[in-house]
């Protein structure tokens, strides 16, 4: 691990633009790193454009993850307020709702273990749905639930915003250029983007899906599972589809059909998707887009009318345990991996986290399960 010489100013590259990699150059430039990002794209432009950006600790197993999703939603107000623009965070929490006995028994069970983890998520019967959101008709219940800390973002706009304040804190933006090689030796680093070569004494990866190929480049080996996942859009919609949640998670009309998701974007727009957040889907045609939009408005009559927008697939970052990928490697310690599922709850955390390595030489006892060198 290198973090630079007393009085010298520590360099650092980062490589990805995305939500994870954007959070950790705003920060290592807000703490007087000469950063440089290069991005083969836009800011948010690859699996950040994707998400469906449900901020939450709520679908997090075991509960050392949970806290460490919990810890990080914690974070998301104050990073969003340091980031001087209107990202659309939006609190409110998630409902999900059974209309099964099956579904029935699997929400008591989760809430149970949810309560005993001191995450306040609560049973709900039919009146008190209709209380907390009377946008709603959710037809047949036979349980649901409310976790009321979860919460929603723009992530693309967060993003954009990162990369912006890392610019003024003096970092060097690369946007459209593609690193094509990463040479490292003990002591520094070498990145080959857009024909020029970029000296560094720190490299972070935060490449997304294509973490595997940047850290093979260093002779690292991080796999990764395809994990490919569709949320259509719809038009904005000028009425605001919900009074107070942020989250909603609505059972299937028709048995062995997964269970749909949706939220309404700061643009009045609404993201539909379906089965848990980890749920293989490639079908991105309007066919399927019109199909998840009726199932919803069956739910949400402010839906009705409004037309689909089909999204092409997006590729969730997923290493192969499902866990992040955080910190140094031992094969080239200078390469420091930022790879995760759920990266947009997890960036406020990992790019605190990852500071505080890369810059102050800490070792952070938290991320000890996330460590890279798991794969070796
Ligand atoms: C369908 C779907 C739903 C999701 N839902 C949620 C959710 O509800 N909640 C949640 O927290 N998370 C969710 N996620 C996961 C979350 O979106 C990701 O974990 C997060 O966006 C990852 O951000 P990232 O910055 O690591 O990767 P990315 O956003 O993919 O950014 C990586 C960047 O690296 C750049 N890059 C790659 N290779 C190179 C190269 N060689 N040279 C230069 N640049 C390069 C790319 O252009 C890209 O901009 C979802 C993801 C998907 C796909």
């Amino acid at each position: 691990m290198s973090t630079g010489l007393p009085g010298k100013q520590l360099n650092v590259t980062v490589i990805g633009a995305g939500i994870v990699g954007a959070a950790i150059a705003c920060s290592l430039a807000q703490r007087g790193v000469a950063a440089t990002v290069i991005d083969k794209g836009r800011p948010g432009g690859g699996a950040t454009s994707h998400s469906f950006a449900w901020i939450n600790a709520t679908a997090k197993h075991p509960v050392s993850y949970h806290n460490f999703n919990r810890r990080s939603l914690g974070m998301w107000d104050r990073f969003a307020k340091g980031l001087n623009v209107d990202v659309g965070l939006r609190w409110g929490g998630q409902m999900e709702w059974a209309a099964t006995a099956e579904g029935a028994a699997d929400l008591e069970s989760r809430a149970a273990q949810l309560q005993a983890w001191g995450y306040p998520c609560r049973m709900l019967d039919r009146a008190q749905m209709a209380q907390l959101e009377p946008g709603l008709s959710p037809r047949q219940v036979t349980a649901a639930i409310y976790c009321e800390l979860d919460g929603m973002v723009e992530p693309a706009l967060a993003a954009e915003a990162c990369i912006r304040a890392a610019a003024k804190h003096g970092a060097a933006i690369r946007l459209d250029t593609q690193v094509t090689s990463l040479k490292v030796d003990s002591e520094s680093a070498v990145v080959a983007a857009g024909g020029e070569s970029i000296d560094a004494d720190v490299v972070v990866l935060a490449g997304g899906v294509d973490n595997t190929r940047l850290a093979a480049m260093a002779g690292i080996t991080i796999p990764q599972e395809d994990s490919p996942g569709v949320v259509i859009r719809t038009n904005p919609i000028a009425q605001p589809l919900f009074t107070n949640l942020s989250v909603v998670y609505a059972p299937s009309l028709e048995p062995g059909r997964p269970e749909i998701h949706l939220r309404q974007c700061l643009d009045g727009s609404a993201m539909i998707g379906e089965g848990t957040q980890e749920s293989l889907a490639r079908d991105d045609s309007q066919a399927h887009a019109d199909e998840l939009l009726a199932r919803a408005a069956e739910y949400v009559p402010g839906l009705k009318g409004a037309s689909a927008i089909p999204v092409p697939v997006g590729y969730r970052p997923m290493p192969l345990d499902g866990f992040p990928v955080i910190g140094f490697s031992p094969k080239a310690p200078n390469v420091y991996l930022a790879l995760t599922h759920s990266g947009v709850t997890l960036a406020p955390l990992i790019a605190q986290l990852a500071t505080m390595e890369i810059v102050d030489g800490a070792q952070v006892d938290l991320l000890y399960d996330y460590r890279p060198s798991r794969f070796d």
